[in-house]
């Protein structure tokens, strides 16, 4: 297939690259693609969405509108999902007029809980890494069957969870049965509840032609089910969980034939072993560290994937800390206030990404701040004092 360079203004006519979704994560790509050049279009139906407010073009469609679709196809000469959820078939149906990256049965392998899992345990035939002890829950009955040794653990909907949504942590049988019916009876996932150490994710990227790269792994920290930092080097990784980490992913990515930025969470547990958790088949909140930190961002690396070219540096050249912004930094109890920026941003290294949206509202994911700096220790220094600033709880 042909590669995609971006057009000279005036030489030749524009090259457009479509996006699925109108999220922060639509927005960033938009300016990455943006600024090598190309045009962007993003289909969504809301008409106030981040992406499009930078987009070329939004397109106002539902994610499974046929025409909306057949638009998009017929504008663009790739196109790629900002959202897992996506639905597989409007890719398997964009995939049979313009290029699409990553493809219906990747996306779909993700969007399935026991599906992703049935598949990191063939992956760990070659990476050694295996998923949590798990069991499917499909009905009351699955519940009795569950051996004793699951408990505690964590039932999870088989599908569209995020952000800690679709979850509940369970001790017992009973809890489990009382959870699975509050959840309405949808298929769930009932995993072990590990002894986490700490938190990992791995960016890994495939280009066209089947080259692979990795980008140094980052260590996260969650609160209330949502990335709350990302810290990259990881304080607590040691080189060889980096490197174990760094090799399933590539083995995951290679096994899915995989084109464009996939993002895969592992757990490091107390004991030191490592366990593979789930992956988002697109560039992910902890890999926004890359725009401020490394050569080559997630999002610059999607638009090459997507238009041929090779892939970019993965090189980390500043150590960083990404803090996201959610919205109830814009309030102060009941009051609405406005959050100094102008404090936060005096600190050295701060670099602020807001992402255009209307309403904050507590938990909503409004922004992020990556610190950047010589050291490490100075960029979580002035990570904290942002906190402080904010009156976030560090
Ligand atoms: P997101 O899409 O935002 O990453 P999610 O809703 O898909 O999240 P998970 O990543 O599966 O959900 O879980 C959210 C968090 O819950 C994890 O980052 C981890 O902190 C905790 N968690 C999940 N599964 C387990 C487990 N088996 N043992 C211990 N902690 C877990
Ligand atoms: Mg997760």
């Amino acid at each position: 297939m042909k590669t995609l360079p971006p057009a000279n203004p005036g030489a030749s006519p524009a090259v457009w690259l479509g996006v699925m979704g109108g999220g922060q994560l639509g927005r960033m790509f938009v300016h990455a693609a943006q600024a090598m050049g190309y045009k962007v279009a993003v289909l969504e139906p809301a008409q106030d969405c981040p992406a499009g407010h930078a987009a070329d073009h939004l397109l106002s469609a539902g994610y499974t509108d046929a025409a909306g679709l057949d638009e998009l196809a017929a504008q663009c000469s790739a196109v790629t999902t900002e959202f897992e959820n996506v639905p597989a078939d409007s890719l398997a149906r964009l995939a049979t007029k313009t290029f699409v990256a990553p493809g219906a049965a990747a996306v779909s392998v993700a969007q399935d809980r026991i599906v992703e899992k049935r598949f990191f345990t063939e992956c760990a035939q070659d990476s050694g890494v295996l998923p949590a002890p798990h069991q499917l829950i499909a009905q009351d009955a699955d519940i009795d069957a569950l051996p004793e040794q699951l408990f505690p653990g964590i039932l999870k909907t088989v599908r569209m969870g995020y952000d800690g949504k679709g979850q509940v942590r369970v001790k017992s049988r009973d809890e489990a049965r009382a959870a699975f019916a509050a959840m309405g009876g949808v298929a769930c996932v009932l995993e072990k509840m590990l002894p986490l150490a700490y938190e990992i994710s791995v960016l890994a990227v495939r280009g066209h032609d089947g080259a692979s790269q990795v980008y140094p792994i980052a260590e996260n920290v969650h609160r209330d089910g949502i990335l709350f930092t990302t810290t990259v080097p990881g304080p607590n990784v040691a080189a060889d969980t980096a490197a174990r980490a760094q090799a399933a992913a590539l083995v995951i990515i290679e096994r899915l034939q995989y084109v464009g930025v996939l993002c895969i969470e592992f757990f490091v547990l107390q004991d030191g072993a490592l366990v593979v958790n789930e992956m988002a088949p697109r560039p992910h909140n902890s890999g926004h560290y890359t725009i401020d930190a490394c050569v080559t961002s997630q999002f610059a690396q999607q638009a090459r994937a997507m238009a041929r070219l090779p892939l970019g540096d993965v090189r980390q050249h500043s150590p960083a800390v990404m803090l996201n912004i959610l919205g109830d930094v814009w309030f102060d109890g009941d009051t609405m206030i406005e959050p100094a920026w102008d404090q936060v941003l005096a600190l050295p290294g701060a670099n602020l990404h807001l992402y255009g949206k209307e309403e904050a509202r507590p938990g909503r994911k409004m922004g992020h701040i990556t610190f950047v700096a010589p050291t490490l220790a100075e960029a979580q220094q002035h990570m904290r004092a942002a906190c402080a600033i904010l009156r976030i709880p560090a």
